[in-house]
């Protein structure tokens, strides 16, 4: 009686933890306001996972030293997340599990990729591995996970989006609101952890 709202993780679910990359925590070459607070805020979600041993995804930034998307190349931003630097490995605190699946993204000079299911094999992978529900967070509210979700909902999958596991870049103020809502429009569902079923 009364508690039927809460979210029962099960079999079929999968977490995506997008971008969660030194460069885009505090002292980043691209840093996102409070980036580092979505390490803890996904960790416990990642052990809920593990708990159930429901499968695990971690998409990155892994763009070469000449990649279009920095400015020296003619596009938005900072060199930030050239493979195989520090600043392109994950944050040291999240708790991936081993058997995490990384997705790189954006990989060659001439692409970008915001959406990790963008040039990537990521709604393979799913659907082989029969899964029909995502829980999404990570960074940036704005960039990455607004396209991922956006791939997301569009190929079919039902769509959690982890309210409070992602932070916004905020280029122009309301960014974040605006992505939120978005997503919320094309159908994801925003939780939070206290929504899980224990
Ligand atoms: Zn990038």
């Amino acid at each position: 009686m009364g508690s039927s709202s809460f979210i029962q993780l099960q079999a079929g679910d999968a977490l995506i933890a997008v971008d969660v990359q030194n460069d885009f925590l505090p002292g980043g070459s691209l840093a996102v306001p409070e980036g580092d607070a979505v390490v803890p805020a996904l960790n416990r979600y990642l052990a809920a996972f593990g708990a159930r041993a429901l499968p695990v995804f971690a998409t990155r930034d892994w763009h070469p030293a000449n990649h279009c998307s920095f400015k020296a190349q003619g596009g938005t931003w900072p060199p930030h997340c050239v493979a195989a630097t520090r600043g392109a490995e994950f944050a040291g605190g999240l708790a991936l599990p081993p058997a995490a699946v990384i997705i790189s993204k954006a990989t060659t000079p001439e692409t970008d990729a915001y959406s990790g299911f963008a040039g990537t094999d990521l709604a393979a992978r799913l659907r082989a591995g029969g899964v029909t529900r995502l829980f999404i967070g990570g960074l940036a509210t704005d960039y990455c996970v607004l396209n991922t979700v956006r791939d997301a909902l569009a190929a079919d999958f039902d769509v959690l989006l982890l309210a409070d596991a992602i932070r916004a870049v905020g280029v122009n103020p309301g960014d974040g609101a605006r992505a939120l809502g978005e997503m919320q429009q094309l159908g994801a569902r925003a939780i939070r952890y206290e929504d899980l079923a224990s």
